[in-house]
């Protein structure tokens, strides 16, 4: 069914400063987030509705500037997920879909396998766990494998076991995301991808929504939420006071030196700690050229953060003011205390390093790129693992896309496409 564009724009806007001259901007949906959640979510409700008028909205002069233009580049597998979660069931299908969509579009990728691997007896049951999820998950091709095999795959690499999970690989997810607003504005001309339009305040009525920008009033009848480490913040705006709070997390990555890079030929993973959300500092070839280290996992006292020292008063007291955060905090403190260190010390970095790599010296590192991830934690301190996505009225929220979201985004896309269909009566 086609939803008509509504005509009227805010009565109200002019009074609250916030709106520009009066513009034509009317849509049947907006969404909110130009990374690749946002953008893949877009994609697949304007194949799917080509009639559907729809804007993405970005707060950035450019898209993909915050996690999916930050992230390690890894077209994951699948294996590390709890047999039916969201993350499982879109993880693998997301891939396949991914890998289809950059061949068909000519987006850099390659699909070059990696490892995981163990280097003391205590990690050996987290490998099994892993071996197993990947069976029960379908994952093509993952198989245990010895300290021989582990060499003869990494040179440079020395581990008591492992595994080779042959359908991982590395892509240029900033080129997905740039690909995604081309083809959204392709399907229908009146799309528009919106950026340095920031998302401050929803205006509700009875069947529409002024979104209050910095760049003025825009109409919508639905929302689409994506708005990643902000998802919990333009929640609120629309009401929904979710039982969860972003709380950031920054991964420092070094890059290897040129002179070094041979010591790594792909992808090289430790065993996660399965207390944790993250995969451990791993090292990574990647497709652009080069070869990263890390990230390690620091609380960020800000959403947007990406130096050491960065600092917002805001994003600090809305995170520790969260009774989730300090319980977090309480109950890992020896393992929050370590990453802060070690992200001030690059020996100790580099030790964490070694236990992969023994050959890899503080001199073959130069600092890198950093990233900050939006982890949703629960008030009982726990981070929630899986992807979290609600309803509300004429709104759909994503709140927790945290890893591996780049990789699943156009099957997270089709899930969303498929609600929105239901609850837009599209
Ligand atoms: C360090 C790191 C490493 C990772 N490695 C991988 C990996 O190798 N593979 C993988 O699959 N995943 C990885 N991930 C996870 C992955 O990058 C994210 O899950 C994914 O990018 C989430 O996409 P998103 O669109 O939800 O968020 P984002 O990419 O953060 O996009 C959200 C967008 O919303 C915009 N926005 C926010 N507020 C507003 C507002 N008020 N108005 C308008 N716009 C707004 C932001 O500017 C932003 O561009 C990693 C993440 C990090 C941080």
């Amino acid at each position: 069914m086609k939803i008509m564009p509504i005509a009227p724009v805010l009565t109200n806007c002019a009074s609250t400063g916030i709106l520009g001259p009066m513009q034509d901007r009317n849509f049947d949906i907006v969404i909110i987030g130009g990374g690749i959640a946002g953008l893949a979510s877009g994609y697949k409700i304007a194949l799917a509705w080509p009639d559907v008028c729809l804007a993405v909205l970005e707060k950035e002069p450019t898209l993909a500037s915050h996690q999916t233009g930050h992230n390690s580049g890894v077209i994951h597998s699948g294996l590390y997920y709890k047999p039916g979660s969201a993350k499982a069931k879109t993880c693998t299908d997301g891939r396949r879909q991914l890998v289809t969509f950059a061949r068909q579009y000519g987006i850099p990728f390659e699909i070059c396998g990696k490892i995981i691997v163990a280097t003391r007896q205590k990690e050996l049951p987290g490998l099994e766990r892993i071996y197993n999820n990947g069976i029960q998950n379908g994952i093509e091709g993952v198989r245990r494998i010895g300290p021989e095999k582990i060499r003869q795959i990494e040179p440079a690499c020395t581990g008591i076991a492992g595994l080779n999970v042959p359908c991982t690989g590395i892509i240029d997810f900033v080129a997905v995301a740039n690909k995604l607003a081309e083809l959204i504005q392709k399907q229908n001309p009146d799309n528009k991808i919106l950026t340095s339009h920031k998302v401050v305040k929803f205006e509700k009525e009875a069947d529409r929504t002024g979104v209050l920008t910095n760049q003025g009033a825009i109409t919508t009848r639905f929302i689409i939420n994506c708005a990643g480490l902000h998802s919990d913040r333009i929640a609120r705006l629309d009401g929904v006071e979710a039982k969860m709070r972003i709380v950031p997390f920054r991964g420092d990555y070094y890059d290897l030196k040129p002179e070094a890079i041979e010591k790594i030929k792909n992808l090289i993973y430790p065993v996660p700690d399965p207390q944790f959300p993250f995969l451990g500092v791993h090292f990574t070839r990647k497709i652009k050229g080069g070869v990263e280290c890390g990230p390690n996992a620091v609380f960020s006292f800000k959403r947007e953060g990406y130096g050491k020292l960065d600092f917002s008063f805001t994003d600090a007291w809305e995170s520790l003011t969260w009774p989730g955060t300090l319980k977090l905090f309480f109950k890992n403190w020896r393992y929050g205390l370590n990453e802060y260190v070690r992200a001030f010390s690059k020996t100790l970095f580099v030790k964490q390093l070694q236990r992969l790599v023994p050959s890899i010296q503080k001199a073959d590192l130069i600092p890198g790129n950093s990233g900050v991830r939006a982890q949703a934690v629960g008030s009982d301190g726990k981070p929630i693992d899986d992807f979290v996505i609600e309803t509300h009225k004429n709104a759909i929220h994503v709140l927790n896309a945290p890893s591996p979201a780049a990789t699943a985004s156009l099957a997270i896309a089709d899930h969303i496409s498929g609600i929105a269909g239901e609850q837009f009566k599209l």
